[in-house]
């Protein structure tokens, strides 16, 4: 069944360029943070698709000579979400399959919230299914519509199923890519001479030197053939409901992502926080990646210096050997040192993004008193984590979030800090752009966007990852 419905992932498609494929390995490549299970390719010169898929990262997935095998002038390209013990080389993307009219590829970043049911009424019916990606399903429904022509198979497919989706499809003869009515995920419309792109994040244009043209708009279909791009908006209006974990943690600093540059959204979260938990200390350290520009934010709000005190190791593979002789805290200290001359005696600031089991801060916080710190005061640049994400962002259950057992004094006496800041949703929405509403905040206030089923199920990573 459903092993691992629960995916943020990054989609990339190329269409009308010689070097389609290429182009398409170098945005996987950008679009690395959105997913490190599995990378694919399919790539179209003439009538049949030509794909390479398979598990691992993009830069050891497609070594020079797989480009031979993938020619022409369309392709589209996929990177999945790091799991641990469920991730299988079936459930890896673009998801190929020959229907009644030619081969088709697809490629999805979302998270369906009815995939489960649909699936099961599918099945009962006889449909055989191939992998336990909620993907497949679209493309059962596509298969059984009584529709003629593949877009109205596509809408018709689409109007049965609801939650958060970016697809990109493609066949011997077009590229189709939808973004949900509620643009949960982003999605980035370029160009690059004749060739047109279309990208998860905006860091992918930038690499290949394509121009930044427009978002794909929610609810939004484009539709690329040789002679003209075609904008359909088939679905009716609803309210959007853009994802704000993506500027929190997901989006890479560099993307431009609902319309802002994320790098500075999360420092203006780092400005809030301080504005909203002040604290008297020596130094303010960023846990790295992740807590870096809302860290500067906070330097600048507070006039406290910011410093590296903790480094990361940025070439930790995805399995390593621990020594017999048992290290404590080993999984977070072959990633992140603290750096001792730093923090010795010094009041220290910690900013990071976000608690989610509070495991990690727990081990950051030990390794920072370890090194001496004389005070650690915690501050978070989101809300507390109390609700599960089912539209894609890769959440634990909710039992295990931390923050929806616990107050925040409980929470801080867990994390053994001296005192534990998280920012508000008001002062997050203020920092994420005006008194916009036009997000989804259902992880901060439980209020999802699109009702989420009772058996709706979610990712299994974060229960099956030992950190
Ligand atoms: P935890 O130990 O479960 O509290 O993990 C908190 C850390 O996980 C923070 O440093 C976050 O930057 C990071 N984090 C937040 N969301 C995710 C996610 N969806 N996938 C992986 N890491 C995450």
């Amino acid at each position: 069944m459903f092993d691992k419905p629960g995916e943020s992932c990054g989609i990339f498609g190329v269409y009308g360029h010689p070097e389609a494929a290429n182009l398409t390995y170098l945005g996987l490549y950008s679009l690395q943070h959105r997913g490190q299970e599995s990378a694919g390719i399919v790539s179209c010169g003439g009538r049949a698709l030509r794909s390479h898929i398979q598990m691992g990262l993009v830069a050891d997935v497609f070594k020079r000579e797989v480009f031979k095998r993938l020619p022409g002038e369309s392709a589209i390209g996929h990177v999945r979400y790091s799991t641990t013990g469920s991730s299988e080389l079936k459930n890896a993307q673009p998801f190929v399959v020959e229907y009644t009219q030619g081969g088709i590829a697809v490629a999805h970043n979302g998270n369906l919230v009815n995939g489960r049911a649909i699936r099961e009424r599918l099945e009962a019916d006889g449909s055989i299914f191939q992998t336990t990606m909620d993907t497949e399903v679209i493309v059962h429904l596509m298969a059984t519509s009584k529709k003629v022509s593949l877009i109205e198979r596509i809408i018709d497919a689409l109007q049965k199923v609801s939650g958060a989706y970016c697809l990109v499809f493609l066949t011997n003869d077009r590229m189709i890519t939808v973004r949900d009515p509620r643009g949960f995920r982003p999605l980035v419309l370029g160009k690059l001479r004749d060739a047109y792109v279309i990208s998860s994040e905006s860091c992918a244009l930038n690499l290949i030197e394509a121009e930044f043209l427009r978002e794909v708009e929610p609810g939004e279909i484009l539709v690329f053939t040789k002679d003209k791009l075609e904008s359909l908006k088939p679905f009716g209006q609803v309210k959007e409901a853009h994802c704000i974990f993506e500027y929190i943690y997901f989006a890479r600093p560099d993307s431009v992502v609902f319309g802002k540059n994320v790098y500075n959204v999360r420092k203006e979260l780092g400005r809030q926080l301080a504005r909203e938990h002040p604290v008297e200390a020596d130094i303010v350290i960023p846990v790295p990646d992740s807590g870096v520009p809302a860290a500067i934010g906070y330097s600048e709000q507070s006039g406290t210096s910011f410093q590296l005190g903790i480094i990361r190791n940025h070439y930790v593979g995805r399995t390593f050997i621990e020594p017999r002789q048992s290290i404590r805290h080993f999984g977070v200290k072959i990633k992140l040192n603290s750096v001792k001359e730093l923090i010795q005696g010094k009041r220290v600031i910690v900013v990071d993004d976000s608690i989610i089991r509070g495991t990690t801060s727990r081990k950051i916080v030990a390794m920072i008193r370890a090194a001496g710190a004389r005070e650690i005061h915690m501050r978070i640049s989101s809300p507390p984590t109390t609700h599960s994400c089912f539209y894609g962002i890769d959440t634990p259950t909710r039992r295990e979030l931390i923050a929806s057992s616990h107050r925040i004094d409980e929470i801080n006496k867990f994390l053994t800090t001296d005192s534990l800041g998280y920012l508000s949703i008001e002062g997050l929405l203020r920092a994420a752009g005006g008194e916009s509403q036009d997000y989804c905040i259902a992880c901060f206030n439980g209020k999802y966007p699109i009702k989420i089923p009772r058996r709706a199920s979610i990712s299994r990573k974060f229960a099956q990852e030992e950190i």
